[in-house]
């Protein structure tokens, strides 16, 4: 076909890929459906709209316009969920910081994102003015309550829900800040196009509906919650605020809200296990969780499978909006039993649907054999990758290098095409020459009775360079086991060299979303 003009993108038929229209086609097609729930709070899709353009009209009032940072500190409220639509409403860049960082590190981010203005909700409010005061930024901060909210808004009425702001989609729409696993935050640019694409991903990925009724578990704060704020409007499905992932609140949620779906992190799902020390018992209905963030064991994920609940296992990073690869139960697997089962799960599976390419590739960048064995670094391209961290553009360059996203996580890639992730190339333990997967090491050890989490890091040593130690975190009431019988343990499940040369018993420092912090547990065992 020859180029002719006339066939030329035009108003009528390209329109910027943006999240916000699928709030503005909610409104329209289900404006009485009650669709946040927060307690005894109930909002309609029409309600939910409101509450974005009552905040937007504040953004606008306060001179919040295109490119401006708003930052917010707030747990899963439903004006969280809210400012995932009203801060791009009015062309700005929502930036969620983590709940539980110290006040130090929020006022870096604070002053790295430029921050027009913050907003916090009532129990994070003194967080945020500690921060500000520490790092002496003047920003405004406004509290996300009833009064502070009506001056914020100074009796304007609120702005309808347009597209008017989003002239490009590549613009920002957010920016968030890496989880601190391995220490620096970096702040990743998310863009209305690739946020458009992964909620998309998501709904097809986790079969999200108009009959979906979503328990915010994970924090809104955290990548943004998977894009989950935008995929579960998009259906016009139904959003469960939970401000903490406590066990007994997640069941009872679960119960009387007849959820349909949730995710998190691998260990709110351990909490919910064991919680109280005993399974949480069988839920009435058919369950779905998203996990990723970390790996989940094969120990969980029969646990979870005996309570009910439907995993889909999750692999993805900040810099890729969440999701990026998944592995759920297919039909050609037939009917595996559950340990077997449990095993096929454990894997990070394949690309997210909206994903170009997942790849693990050699050092030459050429991709490693299914073998299940040859492991490399896993890489991507797609639409639903950040436009780069923010003033940072050596690191950017760097994370793109070679025309994919280096992600720093080894896998192998088994005969079925399904990726498995080894380990961090940050923690894989080399002794003796020898490589150690963390993640194998850790594995085994969930398998103990008494063990409700182990972290196994490299700690330096003489002859061999690095050896294995096992930090764990006991189940409720359980005692530390003898160090022979978890020696034992490990050495009739692993070869010897990779069996902890010591055990520590301890709680584990975790990130906010539940992420083990080894550089953590390193620095403090001496080899950071
Ligand atoms: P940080 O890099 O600070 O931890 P992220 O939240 O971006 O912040 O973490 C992404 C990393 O989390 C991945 O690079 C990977 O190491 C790990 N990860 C995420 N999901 C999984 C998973 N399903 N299995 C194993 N590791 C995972």
């Amino acid at each position: 076909m020859r180029a002719d003009g006339h066939l030329a993108p035009r108003p009528a038929n390209f329109v910027p890929l943006t999240p916000l229209d699928f709030l503005r086609r909610s409104i329209e097609v289900f404006p009485a459906k009650t669709v946040v729930v927060a307690g005894a709070r109930r909002l309609s899709y029409l309600e939910l709209g409101a509450l974005v353009g009552r905040l937007a009209a504040g953004l606008r009032q306060s001179g919040i316009g295109q490119g401006d940072v708003v930052s917010v500190i707030a747990g899963n409220t439903p004006e969280l969920l809210a400012l995932h639509f009203a801060v791009p409403l009015v062309g700005a860049v929502l930036n969620a910081i983590n709940t539980r960082l110290d006040p130090a590190t929020v006022a870096h981010i604070l002053a790295h994102a430029e921050a027009r203005l913050v907003l916090a909700d009532a129990e994070r409010a003194p967080l945020a003015s500690t921060a500000l005061e520490a790092g002496g930024l003047k920003t405004r901060l406004v509290t996300l309550d009833e009064a502070s909210l009506a001056a914020f808004t100074q009796g304007q009425g609120p702005l309808p829900v347009t597209l008017d702001a989003v002239v490009d989609e590549w613009q920002p729409i957010s920016l968030n800040y890496t989880s601190g696993t391995t220490g620096s935050p970096k702040g990743a640019v998310y863009h209305h196009r690739g946020a458009y694409l992964n909620a998309l991903g998501n709904v097809m990925a986790l079969g999200f509906d108009e009959r979906s009724v979503y328990l915010w578990t994970l924090p809104m704060f955290h990548c943004n919650g998977w894009c989950h704020p935008w995929a579960v409007t998009a259906v016009g499905g139904t959003h469960v605020c939970l401000d903490r992932p406590d066990p007994a609140a997640i069941v009872a949620a679960m119960r009387e809200e007849a959820v349909t779906h949730f995710a998190c992190a691998p260990v709110v799902l351990y909490n919910l296990l064991h919680q109280g020390g005993e399974p949480g018992g069988k839920l009435a209905r058919r369950v779905r969780v998203a996990t990723g963030g970390a790996a989940p064991t094969t120990a969980l994920i029969q646990g979870l499978d005996a309570m009910g609940i439907e995993l889909i296992h999750l692999y993805g990073l900040t810099e890729s909006y969440g999701p990026v690869t998944g592995c759920a139960e297919r039909a050609d697997w037939g009917e595996p039993e559950a340990a077997e089962k449990a095993r096929l799960l454990a894997r990070q599976g394949v690309r997210h649907p909206l994903a170009a390419e997942v790849a693990v590739v050699d050092a030459e960048g050429e991709p490693v054999p299914m073998d299940g064995v040859a492991m490399g670094e896993i890489v991507i391209r797609s639409n639903t990758l950040m436009a780069g961290y923010l003033k940072n553009a050596a690191a950017t360059e760097e994370a793109f290098r070679h025309g994919r996203l280096a992600t720093g996580d080894l896998a192998v890639r088994h005969g079925d095409g399904f990726i498995q992730i080894k380990d961090r190339a940050k923690d894989v333990i080399i002794s003796g020459g020898e490589n150690i997967s963390s993640l194998e090491v850790e594995s085994v050890l969930h398998q103990h009775p008494a063990v409700l989490l182990a972290a196994v890091v490299a700690v330096a040593d003489e002859k061999w360079g690095e050896v294995p130690v096992a930090c764990l975190e006991l189940k409720p009431g359980q005692e530390p086991p003898p160090e022979v019988e978890l020696t034992a343990f490990c050495r009739d499940r692993l070869a010897h060299f990779k069996v902890p040369r010591r055990f520590v018993f301890r709680e584990l420092p975790k990130t906010a979303t539940g992420k083990i912090q080894k550089f953590q547990l390193r620095a403090e065992l001496g080899s950071g």
